[in-house]
């Protein structure tokens, strides 16, 4: 892939609902700003929501950053992935179970990738209001590739389901 001059911009999903998950997210970000290559450039104010699939488990805390990054989409990937091992997320299986940390890669520059492993723009972004309205507070005029402008598709889902309220900073 070819890299731009000065990188491309990505945008990160960062949720938890475990283990003091303001706190996880809060940490979550600050490690995104040691990875080398990548520089914060935004991030979002945090919101808290209940939980999708199973409801017996905490409410989630979610928030997205902004990145200028000089890595590639798996690099950059594997580097997120890395985050969430430290913050010792365990892959039990549960689609939606309980998570202390989960990072997604919801875009890269204009990606357009479906690959084992990698998907971009994630796949989950339409349907995710606790995606779409920290995203659409720090990016709302970015044109998901194959989608539309971010503030559309936060308008377009609102904020009843599952409820979700902006945390006071
Ligand atoms: P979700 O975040 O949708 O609830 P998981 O975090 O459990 O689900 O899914 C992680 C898996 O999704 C990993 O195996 C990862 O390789 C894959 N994946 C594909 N595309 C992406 C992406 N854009 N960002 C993060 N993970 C992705
Ligand atoms: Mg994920």
């Amino acid at each position: 892939m070819a890299q731009p001059a000065h990188g491309w911009t990505a945008y990160v999903g960062v949720g938890s609902n475990l283990d003091s998950p303001q706190d996880q997210v809060e940490q979550a970000i600050s490690a995104i700003t040691l990875i080398e290559g990548c520089f914060l450039v935004a991030k979002s104010s945090l919101y808290r929501s209940a939980p999708m699939g199973p409801s017996d488990q905490p409410d989630f805390i979610n928030a997205v950053v902004a990145v200028l990054t000089l890595l590639d989409p798996r690099t950059l990937l594997a580097k997120l992935q890395e985050i969430e091992q430290d913050h010792g997320r365990v892959r039990d299986g549960e689609r939606w179970g309980p998570r202390t940390l989960d990072l997604d890669l919801l875009m890269h520059g204009t990606a357009v990738i479906e690959e084992p492993g990698l998907t971009l723009p994630h796949p989950g972004i339409a349907m995710r209001n606790f995606v779409l309205l920290p995203f659409a507070e720090i990016a709302s005029d970015v044109v998901v590739p194959q989608l539309t402008d971010v503030a559309t598709l936060a308008q377009r889902i609102g904020t009843s389901e599952p409820a979700i309220e902006k945390l006071a900073l």
